[in-house]
């Protein structure tokens, strides 16, 4: 790939918003065809003032694509019983489209206890083994939001990863192996190194990237030196660092330098502006999936 002096702008911002319009305009020809707007739940355990400020954040998002919502806010103190009961509920309801359950959970409640009861067709984060195991063989149902935010971006930037030597830095289950298996598929062609908290000599790795995936969670750490020329290069990372000068004492930055990494690549997401909001915007595609299927 061709060196470039300094990489054009992956504009999250853009993006999400022509994602977003896209949705609602789907919506819109929903309803005119007769049906109810699509419905999303959330529940939402304890007071965690980051997870109230996601759901919000959801809700917003929501409203301003014409998905109802309604949130289940329950005590941190509630039990993992009351806590199925509440998520077997909402499977039973035919007014809802769509379950989000927020995370993390407090630390009595089992996750993946959570994640395994709801109904698969109701679970739009696409956190579920079946739909996982779905994503893997090749026939997705939901996507989660993160992977399937990065692909829309480079879908929309016209930036194809067909045998693109692809390295993602990270294993969640939520960001990194979904990915993998995403980019690995017929649909994407890339061909796909995943690296983690035991991978040694990791620069060797991501020098090598076409399309460098950075979701580690690690403040700035992906460096201009670890870049091969030309590379493109999405920074999954929200990190908190200090800084006196914003009135909140902190600013948000992603996993990678930005500011020297830019020099090196020939595409580059910012953060914030970049994958962030991608994955909010997914979430309402999917949301409007699950309302079309269980219209079905
Ligand atoms: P996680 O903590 O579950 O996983 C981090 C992964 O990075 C692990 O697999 C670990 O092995 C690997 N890792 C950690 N340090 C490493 C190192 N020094 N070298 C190589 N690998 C290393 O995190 P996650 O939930 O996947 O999130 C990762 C980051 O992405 C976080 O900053 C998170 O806030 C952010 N995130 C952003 C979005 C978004 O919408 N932009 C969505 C999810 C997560």
């Amino acid at each position: 790939m061709p060196a470039s002096s300094s990489g054009s702008l992956i504009d999250g911002r853009a993006l999400a918003q022509d994602v977003k319009d896209d949705v609602q305009s789907a919506i819109e020809d929903w309803t005119t065809q007769g049906h109810r707007p699509p419905y999303l739940s959330a529940v939402l355990v304890g007071d965690n003032p980051a997870s109230a400020a996601y759901v919000r954040g959801k809700e917003r998002d929501c409203a301003e694509v014409g998905i109802e919502t309604n949130t289940h806010s329950l005590d941190a103190s509630v039990s993992e019983a009351a806590l199925l009961d509440t998520i077997r509920d909402l499977n039973q309801d035919d007014g809802v489209d769509g379950i989000l359950v927020q995370l993390p959970l407090p630390g009595h409640i089992d996750e993946q206890k959570v994640i395994d009861t709801i109904a698969p067709h109701k679970d739009v984060d696409g956190f579920h083994p079946a739909n996982l195991g779905r994503l893997l063989r090749g026939n997705p149902a939901f996507i989660p939001a993160t992977p399937f935010g990065i692909l829309e971006m480079l879908r929309r930037s016209a930036i194809n990863p067909d045998g693109m030597d692809a390295v993602i830095i990270g294993r969640s289950n939520i960001v990194g192996k979904p990915l993998a298996a995403l980019l690995m598929q017929r649909t994407a062609n890339a061909t796909v190194t995943v690296c983690h908290s035991h991978t040694e000599a990791l620069a060797d790795h991501t020098r090598r990237a076409d399309l460098l995936v950075a979701a580690l969670g690690q403040a700035e750490y992906i460096g201009a030196d670890m870049v091969q020329d030309g590379a493109v290069v999405i920074d999954v990372g929200i990190n908190r660092v200090d800084d006196p000068s914003k009135d909140r004492g902190y600013r948000l930055v992603g996993d990678v330098d930005f500011d020297a990494v830019r020099k090196k690549a020939a595409h580059i997401t910012p953060v914030p502006g970049g994958v962030g909001l991608m994955t909010r915007a997914m979430l309402l595609k999917n949301t409007l999936t699950a309302a079309r299927r269980n219209a079905e």
